[in-house]
């Protein structure tokens, strides 16, 4: 176990069988990066994330309650916190890096660099270092409206469910023909040209203007907004978007294949889970493209009263 700022220490499963030891450094909670809780913690205040060390993991939806938890015992003053997993270099080294990024306002770099310096068997596996690489893009917060987020989350879907067969609800969007959108009325809606059923709203486009790979972006904080400008300057011809819940029957458990108007079937595109390319030469993984000729853009409402562009 090393001390990697005050009160805050990185170990490993050993550590956990030497509660005198913990006790004398002062360790008052654990967190738990690991498949197996411990146990026999005694007095020790706990936090348990179940992780395991590869790449099917997805540790950075789980990030920011864990640093919340960390942040929560040192605003005491009087606490200390181990964050271990089973051998202390991937998993848990993760997540005090993220600590790091998030509280010293460090690059991925550079706090993956200081946590070498003090620890230097710290080796995290690569798809940790591409999700604190997003989290860094992301400003250090999870923000699961971010096309990054939901890119992020579609692809390891793809991981979780090869068979793409009872995929998670939350994977698609909420259809816009749902009564219980109406709060989401402020944002552009997508309809078909031909029969003008309501597709999409402007929160499911994903913007891919990172598709190279998010490592070219770690070093910079891309908004939303800067990225929007990326993608219309490469004049893209489809809308790149999340899969919307009228799609889920053509989407289940086939790999690629066209989208239909779910009303009048007319073709507005094509999916596929392994990736298609834009108009703009990136490659997008998974895709579910809608040509922008196919779809009109209805803008929200602004004058109560004024119905406009609704029908
Ligand atoms: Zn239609
Ligand atoms: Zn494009």
């Amino acid at each position: 176990m090393i001390c990697v700022l005050p009160q805050l220490f990185l170990g490993n499963a050993s550590d956990m069988a030497e509660l005198g030891c913990l006790q004398e450094a002062g360790v008052t909670h654990v967190l738990t990066v690991d498949t197996e809780e411990p146990q026999n913690l005694g007095t020790l205040k706990t936090k348990f994330v179940h992780a395991l060390d590869d790449a099917s993991t997805d540790l950075l939806s789980c990030l920011d309650e864990c640093i919340a938890f960390v942040n929560e015992v040192l605003a005491t003053g009087k606490a200390a916190v181990l964050i271990h997993c089973h051998a202390g270099v991937s998993r848990s080294a993760a997540v005090v890096t993220a600590y790091l990024m998030k509280t010293l306002q460090l690059t991925f770099p550079d706090a993956y660099a200081k946590l070498q310096a003090t620890k230097p068997d710290v080796s995290m596996n690569e798809a940790f270092v591409s999700q604190l690489q997003l989290y860094e893009a992301m400003g250090c917060n999870v923000d699961v409206t971010s096309s990054l987020y939901k890119h992020y989350r579609l692809q390891k879907v793809m991981e979780k469910y090869p068979e793409l067969q009872n995929l998670p609800r939350e994977v698609f969007a909420v259809d816009p023909t749902s009564t219980c959108q109406t709060s989401q009325s402020q944002e552009v809606l997508y309809r078909c040209r031909k029969c003008r059923r309501a597709l999409f709203r402007s929160s499911s486009i994903l913007n891919h203007a990172y598709a190279s790979g998010p490592v070219a972006f770690a070093h910079k904080r891309l908004s939303t907004q800067m990225m929007l400008q990326m993608e219309s300057v490469a004049k893209c011809t489809s809308y790149f978007i999340e899969p919307v819940r009228w799609m889920e029957p053509a989407l289940l458990g086939v790999l690629d294949g066209q989208i239909q108007c779910p009303k009048c079937r007319w073709k507005l595109g094509s999916f596929n889970w392994y990736g298609e390319q834009c108009s703009c030469a990136r490659w997008v993984t998974p895709a579910f493209q809608i040509h922008k000729n196919r779809v009109d853009e209805i803008l929200p409402v602004q004058i109560p009263g004024l119905q406009k562009g609704k029908t």
